[in-house]
């Protein structure tokens, strides 16, 4: 596989070469004319030589010494031979014009001209220490950008992607399961982002790593126990010397036990469909102060029991929703309502028409709730109250909710300890 980094180091060195290359082909076009230059030196040589032969009659060998310089050299040529030219530019040249030649491949550009039967060349010395000094100098330059930018796109590039190497091997951790992990990004880019949004998910994955951990030994801590005492008096019904009373409370419990056990596995059924559920697929239009009055009345003995009065003000409403879902959600609430309330207290129950939604108060003067007990009333198998325990395995909350949830519904809790609770459902009217 191909590291993302040489990937990148590539990209960007190609991109340095192509367009220093490009910026030089484009330079030597549009730019300078370099031969164009050297034509006009030369024809302003030529005016001198023969400036300083007509005018000043210095010898050819005087006017070499005196014009020779850096860049242009003149020399003397006995005949034309050496020069591969045309019949018409030998006779240009006879009759005095000058012949410029502007240099291919590796042969440089020359002007050459005739003055008293002398052939003279003006030439372009590219030996020259200027010569030599611009060209040495250009090359450096540009050999020093392409490795100084080399060097420096690679270092350039290991440092951004050294947070992504991190992450990667982050990565591999969290695939083994280790959600300990948390990687550390200082910058303030994309990739922190990246970075920042991998620790939240490994902490997410870390809660709720915890919470299947826990739900399974709340699970199976809630079925051992009934299971444990079902065994224990079973082996004390075994026992041949008990007396008929004895026999009787024994089976009582274990009858009670076992239909806390079948409770515990059709609510765990009904939790883990409803998690799986996304919609409310039984639509129907119900009465619902009516199914409110119903529920009450199945649990009549419980708060008859209890010798509490009920305050009902319940406002003729009809909603559209899962009837017998919502059933769950109204008994558990007066279950609950029920079971933490002392006797001769009231448990009252309100249902308020509003224009966009349904309201519904469940009120007791039970033993209300810490702060902390209400921050933990809706997860799996949590039950605040210790001494109620045995009545109950902690997932009723966790129903309602997930039930309230799939109706668009919201639920609210207020309380305190001593005084009581009070349950507020919202349920949308469409
Ligand atoms: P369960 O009732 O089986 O214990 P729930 O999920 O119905 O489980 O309730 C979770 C916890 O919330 C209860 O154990 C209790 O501590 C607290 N709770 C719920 N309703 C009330 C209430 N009306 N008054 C006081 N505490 C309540």
């Amino acid at each position: 596989m191909k590291r993302i980094s040489s990937k990148l180091a590539l990209l960007i060195i190609a991109i340095i070469f192509i367009s220093s290359s490009l910026s030089m082909v484009i330079s030597t076009i549009f730019g300078y004319n370099f031969k164009g230059e050297i034509q006009s030196n030369q024809e302003a040589m030529k005016s001198s030589v023969v400036t300083l032969y007509q005018d000043h009659n210095l010898s050819m060998d005087e006017i070499i010494q005196v014009l020779k310089n850096n860049v242009f050299f003149i020399t003397l040529e006995d005949n034309l031979y050496g020069y591969d030219l045309s019949a018409d530019e030998i006779t240009s040249i006879n009759q005095g014009q000058s012949h410029y030649y502007s240099g291919k491949h590796s042969h440089l550009p020359y002007t050459l001209f005739k003055i008293d039967n002398q052939y003279i060349k003006i030439g372009f010395d590219h030996n020259t220490t200027l010569f030599h000094t611009l060209a040495s100098r250009f090359g450096l330059t540009f050999f020093s950008y392409l490795v100084v930018g080399t060097l420096l796109t690679v270092f350039a590039v290991k440092r951004m992607v050294k947070p992504l190497t991190k992450l990667t091997e982050a990565t591999k951790e969290v695939a083994k399961g280790n959600f300990e992990i948390q990687v550390k990004n200082k910058g303030k880019d994309e990739i922190r982002l990246l970075t920042d949004h991998f620790n939240q998910m490994t902490r997410e994955l870390k809660s709720i790593e915890m919470l299947r951990k826990d739900f399974i030994t709340n699970f199976s801590h809630e079925f051992k126990t009934p299971l444990a005492s079902i065994q224990g008096f079973a082996k004390l019904m075994a026992q041949s010397n008990l007396s008929f009373e004895d026999q009787q409370e024994y089976a009582h419990i274990i009858v009670e036990e076992t239909e806390r056990l079948s409770h515990l596995s059709s609510n765990i059924l009904k939790l883990s469909k409803l998690e799986n559920q996304e919609i409310v697929t039984r639509y129907s239009e119900f009465s619902l102060d009516e199914e409110l009055r119903h529920c009450l009345l199945v649990l009549e003995n419980k708060w008859t029991e209890k010798n509490l009065s009920l305050e009902l003000d319940l406002e003729p409403v009809f909603i559209k929703g899962d009837a017998s879902l919502l059933s769950q959600v109204w008994m558990n609430l007066f279950d609950n309502a029920i079971k933490f309330s002392s006797k001769n207290q009231t448990l009252q129950v309100q249902l308020i028409d509003q224009s966009d939604c349904v309201e519904i108060h469940i009120k007791d003067e039970g033993i209300g709730m810490s702060d902390e007990i209400i921050k933990r009333i809706y997860e799996k198998f949590y039950q605040g109250d210790p001494n109620h325990s045995a009545v109950g395995n902690g997932l009723g909350l966790a129903l309602v909710k997930r039930i309230v949830e799939l109706h668009q519904g919201t639920i609210d809790v207020e309380s305190q300890i001593g005084k009581g609770s009070s349950f507020t459902i919202r349920l949308p009217k469409t």
